[in-house]
């Protein structure tokens, strides 16, 4: 009897990796599976095993090593597929996409468009379809990756795309920083509500052994001060430590600057 995708649910584990990483397995069907940044192989190939699937097609948001690391060893087990960006940081392995490029995951009856969203890395890209975004470092849950190759204009640019995905969009971020992320949100916007139930979500769900994640955009442009520097609470706020903060990109700055020192 042939596989049929069709007739089965999408299903979306976690994997732990490191400290806080999570590795996205996607499956449908109990045959085939795709991975998303599997910075570790191991985890990886015990959760395939533990679930009798067969690893198709890798993701890769960014070149970083607990993103892309366990690519390699993946590959001594599987015959899989490398997408990832194009960025010569990355083996040759993969097979670099950018933004308009559609990957077709034909096992998984999933088609995911790119988007480029470079400011963590100058060549970050995030994969969309389904209602379902892989944003890697670029959105956190209630954050924002660091700008380590490129700036603030571009961390606006890549939050002004993603915010034009519908709002029911699903969200799996490269790590669980929400805890951590929602203290500095509340230094931004102790007033907002919306942050303020989030972070008690939050609590509740990491006491529990949890993971916070996926989120959902419309949850993100409530609560999220880096998808909000053209809310005025959230450029006053900037404008405490800046008085130069405007709307847009310098409030991104200030807000980042603010966050890498506290
Ligand atoms: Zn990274
Ligand atoms: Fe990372």
């Amino acid at each position: 009897m042939s596989h049929n995708p069709t007739r089965h649910a999408l299903e979306i584990d976690a994997i732990p990796a490191f400290d806080d990483n999570y590795i996205w397995l996607l499956h449908r069907g109990g045959k085939h599976a795709a991975v998303v940044d599997p910075g570790d192989a191991d985890p990886v190939l015990a959760a395939l095993s533990a679930r009798g699937l067969e690893l198709r097609t890798i993701l890769i948001t960014h070149h970083h090593w607990d993103h892309a690391g366990g690519v390699p060893d993946l590959l001594r087990q599987y015959d899989a597929q490398v997408f990832g960006p194009h960025d010569e940081r990355l083996g040759d392995w993969n097979q670099p996409c950018q933004e308009g490029d559609q990957i077709a995951l034909p096992e998984l009856n999933l088609h995911l468009e790119v988007l480029d969203v470079p400011a963590h890395t100058r060549s970050h890209i995030a994969f969309h379809g389904h209602g379902l975004l892989f944003s890697g470092d670029t959105l956190f849950s209630i954050g924002c990756g660091r700008f380590f190759e490129g700036t603030p204009e571009q961390m606006q640019r890549a939050m002004d795309k993603l915010r034009q995905l519908p709002a029911e969009t699903e969200v799996y971020c490269g790590h669980e920083y929400t805890q951590s992320n929602c203290q500095f949100a509340l230094a931004v916007e102790p007033d907002n509500p919306a942050l303020q139930a989030r972070y008690a979500e939050v609590l509740a769900l990491r006491s529990a052994g949890r993971r916070t994640l996926p989120t959902t955009l419309g949850a993100e442009l409530a609560a999220n001060p880096f998808l909000r520097t053209r809310e005025p609470s959230v450029i006053a706020a900037a404008q405490k430590q800046d008085p130069r903060a405007q709307p847009g990109s310098s409030t991104m700055a200030t807000l980042r600057t603010w966050k890498d020192r506290s």
